[in-house]
């Protein structure tokens, strides 16, 4: 692991000591810390004035029971989550994840990203994230809805337009929303569009906000291959998962007349030459709910692949979009022999600390998610805007604002890596640009 600066290693010693048991958060922090060294050195004022150290320890956390009744008339008990992490440049803004690995923390980490992904957008959101160990998969429509409106029926006091803004992540999606404000509306008597982002379009929600985290990922991808004076054109890519990120991220590369060969479920991986079929995917992982398997068996030419790495198959560009953690270090060097040349996170920390190791010695140019997964909020922030002032814009208005925003945050990390002495390192880039706007906000606020 790279060294920490000797100022910063207390802070780091204290995040894993007072945060137990919170493996992923610990690695979330390490990394931004990792990267702070140029900065401690160029800003006493920010050690002087302990914004890593406040920075670190979330304003408010929240943890709660939701009690549900299933189809079969028995009581579930599962927990609720929010982190509401830092609200130095404006409202808590961030996802809530339904899944049976979430815990505190997941949530943690996830809170810990948003701060910089969210201060990187360039728009006024802070950050927060949270959720449940609650597993949609298998639950009928009416038990998803009654989970909903439990979680809610405590989460209402925490939330609001100027307070806290959440919105989807993994497992929570258009449905999820609509029950979740539905029951909002009913507790408040207020239709408060802006509590909550990822709203249908009839009521609220933003055209491209479904497709802006994929899509945003791969403007990211194609600013990078610019810079090296290059498109997708031609491109063979992997993009990983099935869900809403990696969905978009195929529809946009082959938009751009680059080939996704493969994707995947947590059951297993696709190979398909001759490019993904996304009307098929669609077909077999939102209608049927089914697994990957069936889209190998209903394509002709296509295979499927049940206990290997689809990082195995040889690409020009990959695109994690599954979820944290999934590209390790075997992985990495998998994608090194197939002649990988960027790597773009589409989900949260996808990428090891090891496999980003391996990348980097290999030449790899390295895209992290508060970076390249920032089209989502940041599409969230333009739903906050619209709600705002009762508009409702078109979707090429909106995809091009969604596409100068991944371009300028591509353009911000490099200038920013740049001045800092790391040239072309967008980890060092996204977390040192991220860090500076949240602090230079925290000095300004005083100690609160
Ligand atoms: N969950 C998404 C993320 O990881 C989006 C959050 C939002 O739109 O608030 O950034």
């Amino acid at each position: 692991m790279p060294q920490l600066h000797p100022h910063l290693v207390p802070i780091f010693d204290e995040i894993v000591r007072r945060n137990p048991g919170e493996p992923e958060f610990h690695q979330a922090a390490r990394e931004v810390i990792e990267s702070l060294a140029p900065v401690v050195e160029r800003h006493p004022e920010y050690a002087d004035a302990e914004i890593l150290r406040r920075l670190c320890e979330p304003e408010r956390q929240i943890i709660f029971r939701v009690p549900w009744v299933d189809d079969a008339g028995r009581t579930q008990v599962n927990r609720g989550f929010r982190v509401e992490f830092n609200s130095a440049l404006g409202p808590f803004k961030g996802g809530l994840r339904f899944h049976p690995s979430v815990n505190l923390g997941i949530v943690k980490f996830l809170g810990f990203e948003q701060i910089f992904k969210n201060a990187l957008t360039g728009m006024p959101i802070g950050g927060g994230k949270g959720g449940s160990d609650f597993d949609p998969k298998g639950k009928s429509d009416a038990e998803v809805m009654r989970f909903c409106q439990s979680f809610m029926t405590e989460l209402y006091r925490h939330i609001g337009e100027y307070t806290d803004v959440p919105a989807g992540d993994i497992g929570v999606g258009g449905r999820e929303i609509g029950y979740l404000f539905g029951q909002y509306k009913r507790i408040t008597n207020r239709y408060e569009s802006g509590v909550l982002t990822g709203k249908g379009i009839s009521w609220g929600g933003s055209l491209v906000r479904t497709e802006s985290t994929g899509y945003g990922a791969v403007f990211f991808a194609q600013e990078i291959l610019r810079t090296g004076g290059d498109s997708f054109d031609g491109k063979r890519v992997v993009v990983s998962g099935a869900g809403n990120v990696a969905t978009y991220a195929i529809e946009k590369v082959h938009q751009l007349g680059g080939t996704v060969v493969a994707c995947s479920d947590s059951s297993g991986y696709v190979v398909d030459e001759a490019g993904i079929d996304l009307e098929l995917l669609r077909e077999v992982k939102d209608v049927r709910r089914a697994r990957i398997r069936e889209y190998a068996e209903a394509r002709a030419g296509a295979t499927y692949v049940s206990d290997g790495s689809i990082w195995d198959v040889p690409a020009d560009v990959a695109i994690p979009s599954a979820t944290q953690n999934e590209l390790d270090e075997s992985g990495a060097a998998a994608l090194v022999r197939g002649g990988v040349r960027i790597v773009a996170e589409g989900a949260n920390m996808p990428t090891t600390p090891q496999a980003i190791r391996v990348l980097r010695e290999a030449g790899v140019i390295f895209a992290p998610g508060k970076a390249a997964n920032a089209g989502g909020v940041a599409t969230s922030a333009l739903e906050m805007q619209q709600n705002a002032s009762r508009d409702a814009w078109t979707f090429e208005h909106t995809e091009e604002r969604l596409h100068e925003t991944m371009r300028a945050i591509h353009d911000r990390c490099l200038e920013t890596a740049e001045r800092y002495g790391a040239p072309g390192d967008y980890v060092v880039g996204a977390n040192i640009a991220g860090f500076t706007r949240v602090a230079d906000a925290m000095l300004a606020l005083g100690v609160i």
